[in-house]
């Protein structure tokens, strides 16, 4: 599954999706901004 965000430019992220959601990590609504900086700290 690919991520179903389409970035500003009208092009759609090439990411591949998250199991059991249509976006990818970056795009993730469920993802806050805190955990994805938690997730690259290590
Ligand atoms: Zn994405």
């Amino acid at each position: 599954m690919q991520c179903k965000h389409v970035k500003e430019n009208g092009s759609q992220c090439k990411a591949n999706s998250m199991t059991n959601s249509d976006f990818c990590y970056l795009h993730n609504p469920n993802i806050s901004e805190e955990e994805k900086k938690q997730g690259q700290a290590r």
